[in-house]
This record gives structure tokens, sequence and C-alpha cells, in this order.
């Protein structure tokens, strides 16, 4: 039907570069397309099938930039979302990184433009994310230069948080949903604790303990359970000690508790697994 229309259909990232029409549908995916660890991974591989958000804003501005009536261009980068679903720091960094070489690509084409605006913004924040400082692992004190300090140590009252927690969220290989996807291919009686520390210490900077895993792995009754409802219909819950409310997504919680036992050592705290009511940030360039 598109292609009646007069559309270019494209499946692939070089169908999409090659595309001299102006008008062209990409579609690239049933459901979603790479997560951003995925994507940082790929961005060089000559092999990538997908496009990057980058290069179909890219090509969407080429294309518009045509019309002699000006235009509008919505850009989503939508899995941030998804990855503040999971409370998955590391996914989450990855995606914004996504829609900051997505706006790059918008801001340097702008630039010798004085007729666009560019408006960056969100339709709600998800997962109350914030970094905090915590009462575990206080650091130790560290003499202070100079004559008039001697003998006095520099010793925060809090743990702050290293500098290089965010090289450490950076570095996470697998998304915590593809961390479970593969946790979840394990047969039966290999679903074991063991095995999903494995998987956790091999992928994320932040190694959990056995018992830690053990946590993650514990369910209980669903108190809140509501028959024939999409995620409240099992009658068992990963285990929250407590605010279960707050976390709705079935057995998807597994993401979220170990969003909750890794927090001790990223300080990185998250309120929920849905969307919250916290403002947004409006950025207008133009
Ligand atoms: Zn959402």
């Amino acid at each position: 039907m598109a292609k009646a229309q007069g559309y270019d259909l494209s499946f692939d990232q070089h169908s999409l570069k090659s595309s001299q029409s102006d008008k062209i549908l990409g579609l690239y995916s049933y459901s979603a397309m790479l997560d951003g660890i995925t994507s940082s991974q790929t961005k060089n591989d000559p092999e990538r099938i997908q496009p990057t958000l980058q290069e179909m804003t890219h090509k969407a501005l080429s294309v518009l930039e045509k019309d002699e009536d000006g235009f509008f261009l919505m850009v989503e980068s939508g899995q941030i979302d998804w990855a503040a679903h999971d409370n998955d720091a590391g996914t989450m960094l990855h995606e914004m990184i996504k829609f900051s070489d997505a706006i790059n690509t918008v801001m340097d084409w702008m630039k010798d433009r004085d007729d666009t605006l560019l408006i960056v913004s969100a339709d709600h924040e998800t997962g109350g994310f914030g970094f905090a400082y915590s009462r575990n692992d206080l650091p130790e004190g560290k003499p202070l230069a100079g004559n008039v300090f001697k003998g006095d140590e520099f010793k925060p009252q809090w743990n702050f948080g290293d500098l290089n927690t965010l090289d450490k969220i950076y570095a996470q290989k697998k998304s915590y949903n593809n961390i479970f996807r593969e946790f979840d291919t394990l047969g039966k009686e290999n679903k074991t604790p063991e095995n999903l520390q494995k998987i956790v210490n091999e992928n994320t900077e932040f190694p959990i303990t056995l018992a830690e895993a053990r946590r993650v792995l514990e369910t209980e009754e669903n108190k809140y359970r509501v028959k024939g409802h999409k995620y409240l219909d099992s009658k068992k819950f990963p285990r929250f000690e407590e605010r279960e409310e707050f976390f709705v997504y079935g057995s998807e919680l597994r993401k979220n508790l170990l969003a909750m036992v890794t927090g001790k050592y990223s300080n990185i705290v998250w309120s929920t697994d849905n969307h919250t009511s916290t403002p947004v940030y409006v950025f207008a360039y133009g």
C-alpha cells in the first residue's frame, strides 16, 4: 500500500542510506529496535542491519529540508522509558547517549540556519531515578595538603559515591532485560542463584553476592491478584520487602530487585517501576 502511494520501503540501514526518494517508510523491527547497550556496541559494525536513531534522524532531515514550506520532525528515544521501568541504569545511560547522538545531528544541521527551533523534552519521568549518598562503606579519611591543614584529614561524613561510578554504569555489557533473558533460557534445574550471580557479574561492574542473587529470585504470594489482568493475574510475584504496591509488572520485577540490591554499590536509588509525576525538563535551542 505504501509503495502504491510512492513510498520507498526500507528494511535495513543500507537501503535507508541509498534511498533517493522524498517519501520513505522504514520498518526495522517487529517491536523494539536494538537496546541502548547493543546499539553502542554495534554502532561501528558494518554488518549492522538496523539504522541508528542518529542515522534515521539524519535521513529524515535530508528529506524534509527539501520542503519549501518548512517541516516538523518528531524524534523519540523511546527506550529511555523502558530502561527506567526496569530500573536499569546502564541501559538507560546508553539510551541517553543514543538520544544525545541524534540531538547532535539536529544541532549540526541547524548550525548555519536561523529558521529552526529545537525543543527537547519528555512526556513524563519514569522510575524516580536518583544518585544518593548512603551510610554503606564510608570512605577512609585522606590527609589534606598544605601547612594550614597539617595533621587534618578530609573525611566525608557519608558515602557520596565514587567518581568512577558513571564509568562503571557505562561499562555494563548487557541490558537487565537480556541478563534475565539469558537466565530464563537455562533449564529449570539451572535457574539457580549461582547462575544468576555468574551472569550478572559477567555483565555488570557491580558484582552481587550469592545471598543477593538469592534475594533477587525470591517470590511471594501476590496479595493484589486480579484474575484476567495482564500483569496482576499471577499467584506469585517477586518479593519486595516494602512498598511492593509501587512495583507492578509481575516477573519483570526481578530486574528491579537486581537494581535494588546493587544500589548500595552504585549509589543509585529508584522509587518505582512505573511513571511518576516528577517534573521533566524542557530545553529549547534556536
Ligand atoms: Zn513507560
